[in-house]
């Protein structure tokens, strides 16, 4: 489902973000991306929903040719990957409901199903009882809680998290965790930068390790392997 074909990326700066990256992961993969600050896991994640583009090189997402595609086309691409953020990344004025619901950018959907498809997700993560709730009002668990029902509640096949735990203490982290494990099973390709070692070596998945641009290690249920 996505594959990366000798991607480089430099920066305007002239920093080497990706120096030639080569990895192919499947429809249903739990992957982590583990790896030391300015490593480059946040670029090598950002080029795959398009927020970076490589400087050379071709990534595809189900057969798509992100190089190629016109950015007419980046909403589309976008509807098949949810994102999640280390800082949650909610509409402050929107309550629950309407921060889900946001995401949803459907036309053709009627409101009987939007609001289906947003309590559904709501429940799924253990949230529809807060659905009038404003961010503010949340805990950081919760917060995190909202922003992962927004990311699935267009049901896609890929959802990208960008250290999903790094701002929650570790009993929050492990329940955080528990959601994605539920959204994997399901069948959705989870892939996720992360420091958090703990996780990594209990919850074992593959582990692709990036260090300067490069992936220096690809291992199914791998370790974490660096002391923090
Ligand atoms: P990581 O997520 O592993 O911390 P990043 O992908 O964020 O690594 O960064 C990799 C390198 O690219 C770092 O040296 C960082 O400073 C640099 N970098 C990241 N984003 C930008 C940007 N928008 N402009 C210039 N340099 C950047
Ligand atoms: P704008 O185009 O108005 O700048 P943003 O990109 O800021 O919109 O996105 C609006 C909201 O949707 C933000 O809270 C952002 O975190 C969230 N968001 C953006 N892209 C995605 C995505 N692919 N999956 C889930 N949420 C997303």
């Amino acid at each position: 489902m996505i594959e990366m074909k000798n991607v480089y990326k430099k920066y305007p700066n002239g920093i080497v973000a990706a120096n030639g990256i080569d990895i192919e992961i499947k429809q249903g993969e739990f992957v982590y991306v583990v790896g030391p600050s300015g490593a480059g896991k946040s670029t090598f994640i950002k080029m795959m929903y398009r927020e970076e583009r490589p400087t050379s090189g071709d990534i595809f997402i189900n057969g798509t040719n992100l190089s190629s595609l016109k950015n007419s086309k980046v909403p589309y691409l976008r509807r098949q990957i949810g994102v999640v953020f280390q800082d949650f990344k909610l509409l402050p004025r929107l309550n629950v409901y309407e921060n889900v619901a946001f995401a949803l950018e459907v036309i053709e959907e009627t409101p009987t199903v939007i609001r289906k498809k947003v309590m559904d997700v709501l429940e799924l993560v253990g949230l529809k009882h807060k659905a009038r709730m404003f961010p503010t009002e949340l805990s950081g668990g919760e917060q995190q809680r909202v922003s992962i029902a927004r990311s699935i509640v267009n049901t896609p096949q890929l959802v990208i998290a960008d250290e999903p735990t790094g701002n929650l203490d570790p009993d929050t982290s492990w329940e955080i965790m528990n959601i994605f494990e539920e959204i994997n099973a399901r069948g959705t390709t989870i892939i996720m930068a992360t420091h958090n070692r703990e996780i990594v070596n209990t919850i074992r998945h593959r582990v692709i390790a990036v260090e300067g641009g490069l992936i220096t290690r690809d291992e199914d249920k791998g370790e974490y392997g660096y002391e923090n």
